[in-house]
């Protein structure tokens, strides 16, 4: 089990370059252990039946697959693929010309092909030239056996063994290339999902605090609007005072952590009875759906009261932090930007008649 999980990890192991997918290799080194195990066997059957005069070819062809193996852990994808195609070819080539049509060996160059088109990140043109190199390689070996007889002639038996080995192998060299692609497709394809999922959070929230931005706020409200023209809302608005004295006693570190603190108290007393962002600098938007002023005048006053009587603490700092609110009630004609506007005039009212307090 030991011993498995070993050669496993070998198979597995990563590329000693950066940037290098390790699956095109790992493919690579799973296509020389298959071929491999396919050489072996064509070597066993010849051995028992048909021909020992070429046994020699399918040595050196084992020994040249090794190497090629050993070249997957010490040299770059492109080098890689380029010894894969060019044994390939010279195995498929000397093979039609060994056995003949019949061996089936020919059909390989479809997964040549698959390979090509796959592997190489180069211009379809240069995708479209080798493909027809390979069309008129394929055709090239059916004329040259129209009118040559094959070096080895073999047996109707074996030629039937032979169909159905390169058959398997064929599958399974087309499977493992397929398998290497679609799950490399996939995992680019998730991958870029959470990196989207990523792009919109950070472009939606505040990085401090956590909280929506202005934008994601503005396009909620005016979704609700389009969605609920009757509906009645209310928009409110809290500012922090005093919070440049706060930011120039204690330092800016303590004025960030007070904006995450009261990121927290908002999460903490609204429960989802509204939505809140963080508008600008200490200034906060408050959003709350299907309600009418009372209401809203209700959860802002319970927050207004949990600021006022929370500590806020920090390493060795402990204040007392109070925020001014302005509120309005929407009332079907202003739109969003004069609704805003009004709520922006209470809070600064709060502000002239005092701070920590609200205006409704
Ligand atoms: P007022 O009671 O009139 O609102 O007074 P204020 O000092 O809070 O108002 P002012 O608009 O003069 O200053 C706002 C301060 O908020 C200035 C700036 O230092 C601080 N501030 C804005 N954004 C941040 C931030 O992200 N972090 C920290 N620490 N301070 C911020
Ligand atoms: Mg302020
Ligand atoms: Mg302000």
């Amino acid at each position: 089990m030991n011993v498995f999980k070993k050669i496993l990890a070998l198979i597995r192991k990563d590329s000693k370059y950066e940037n290098e997918s390790r699956r095109i290799l790992v493919m690579l080194r799973w296509f020389y252990l298959v071929f491999l195990c396919y050489l072996l066997f064509f070597q066993l059957l010849m051995f028992l039946g048909e021909s020992h005069s070429f046994s020699w070819i399918g040595a050196v062809s084992m020994v040249v697959v090794c190497v090629s193996l050993m070249c997957t852990y010490y040299y770059r994808i492109k080098t890689n693929l380029l010894i894969n195609a060019v044994i390939q070819l010279v195995w498929i080539v000397s093979s039609v010309y060994l056995y003949g049509w019949d061996s089936g060996v020919q059909h390989f160059l479809f997964a040549l092909m698959a390979l090509v088109y796959f592997s190489l990140y180069d211009r379809l043109s240069v995708k479209i030239v080798i493909t027809v190199l390979l069309f008129l390689l394929r055709l090239g070996m059916y004329f040259f056996c129209k009118v040559h007889t094959p070096v080895v002639t073999l047996s109707s038996q074996f030629v039937m063994i032979l169909q159905v080995c390169n058959s398997l192998f064929l599958f399974l060299q087309l499977g493992i290339l397929f398998g290497t692609f679609s799950s490399n497709i996939e995992s680019a394809e998730k991958k870029l999902v959470e990196y989207n999922k990523r792009l919109e959070q950070q472009a939606s929230t505040d990085p401090l605090t956590g909280l929506w931005n202005r934008r994601t706020m503005l396009n909620c409200i005016r979704q609700f609007q389009e969605e609920n023209p009757e509906a009645l809302y209310v928009v409110a608005m809290g500012d922090i005072d005093h919070f440049k004295r706060f930011n120039d006693q204690y330092g800016h570190d303590c004025g960030d952590a007070v904006l995450v603190w009261l990121a927290k108290m908002f999460h903490d007393v609204l429960q989802g009875r509204g939505k809140y962002c963080r508008w600008g600098g200490e200034e906060f938007v408050f959003f709350f759906p299907f309600m009418n002023g009372d209401e809203a005048n209700a959860i802002i006053s319970e927050l207004w009261v949990n600021v006022n009587r929370t500590a806020f603490v920090w390493n060795d700092v402990s204040e007392h932090i109070t925020m001014t609110f302005g509120l309005e009630e929407s009332d079907y004609r202003s739109d969003l930007d004069s609704l805003i506007k009004k709520v922006d005039e209470k809070l600064y009212m709060g502000k002239e008649r005092g701070r920590n307090r609200i205006i409704y």
